[in-house]
């Protein structure tokens, strides 16, 4: 069953769920109400419930969602009952700290490839993957390899989305800060934590951290997303 009308807003928060219901189903939960969920992850229950309704979920009046099949649910709507093999490109700073976090398993996928072009890394093993040489990355294909992360210097970073889409890339996920181009086929979202930590002082309260916090003054309240 292919889902074709669930907004981008609802595809963004589906894994937020989809982290939510894992850990409640690791605290030995089968069931649980919007509320609860809500209060897990951040995000308010009707919300919660008119995203579910996107895709026929209603739950049960009195007993709330059943975890493992609304979690079956989202994984297949997001694909990630299927693709799980990951490539990184750029094993610097930022690469070895995305090799070295154990959070993308939360969700099926594993990096098994890494690539670079600095001779003195390619060869060794960073936890667990051996570095490979970027002439080496026309193999995705036929490693099953669909989805990427990019990790390298802004200035490189167009030159490998190319390589990475001739390669049989379908979904990339860039973290050099630049605009990236690539065909309308190939998804390509860029993260940039910067970005997201210089529109944080907007919401703080007016003359900083030296006036004290008190109701009213800031613009609004932060959510932490669990
Ligand atoms: P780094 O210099 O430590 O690492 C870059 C790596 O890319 C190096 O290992 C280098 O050899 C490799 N590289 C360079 N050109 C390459 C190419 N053509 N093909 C393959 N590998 C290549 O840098 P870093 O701190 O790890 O940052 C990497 C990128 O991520 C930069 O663009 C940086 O601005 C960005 N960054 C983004 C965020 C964010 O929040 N989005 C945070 C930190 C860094």
């Amino acid at each position: 069953m292919r889902y074709h009308k669930i907004p981008d807003e609802t595809v963004r928060r589906l894994p937020i769920y989809l982290r939510g219901l894992m850990v409640s189903a690791g605290q030995g939960l089968e069931h649980i109400s919007s509320q609860s969920l809500a209060d897990l992850v951040g995000v308010n229950a009707g919300q919660i419930r008119k995203d579910f309704s996107y895709f026929g979920d209603f739950g049960t009046p009195g007993v709330g969602y059943n975890i493992e099949k609304l979690a079956r649910e989202i994984k297949k709507i997001l694909r990630l009952d299927a693709v799980r093999q990951t490539a990184l490109v750029g094993v610097g700073d930022l690469g070895s700290a995305l090799l070295a976090y154990p959070g993308f398993r939360t969700f099926g996928l594993d990096i098994v490839a890494a690539f670079d072009i600095d001779p003195k890394k390619v060869g060794r093993i960073v936890y667990g993957i051996p570095i490979e040489d970027l002439s080496r990355i026309g193999t995705l294909r036929q490693r099953d390899i669909s989805l990427a992360i990019v990790a390298v210097p802004r200035a490189a970073a167009q030159a490998i989305v190319e390589k990475l889409v001739a390669a049989g890339v379908c979904g990339i996920l860039n973290f050099a800060p630049c605009k990236v181009r690539a065909p309308r086929r190939v998804k390509v979202i860029t993260l940039d934590i910067a970005m997201e930590l210089a529109r944080l002082p907007y919401y703080m309260p007016a003359g900083g951290l030296s006036q004290k916090v008190s109701g009213g003054q800031g613009r609004g309240t932060i959510h932490s997303v669990a």
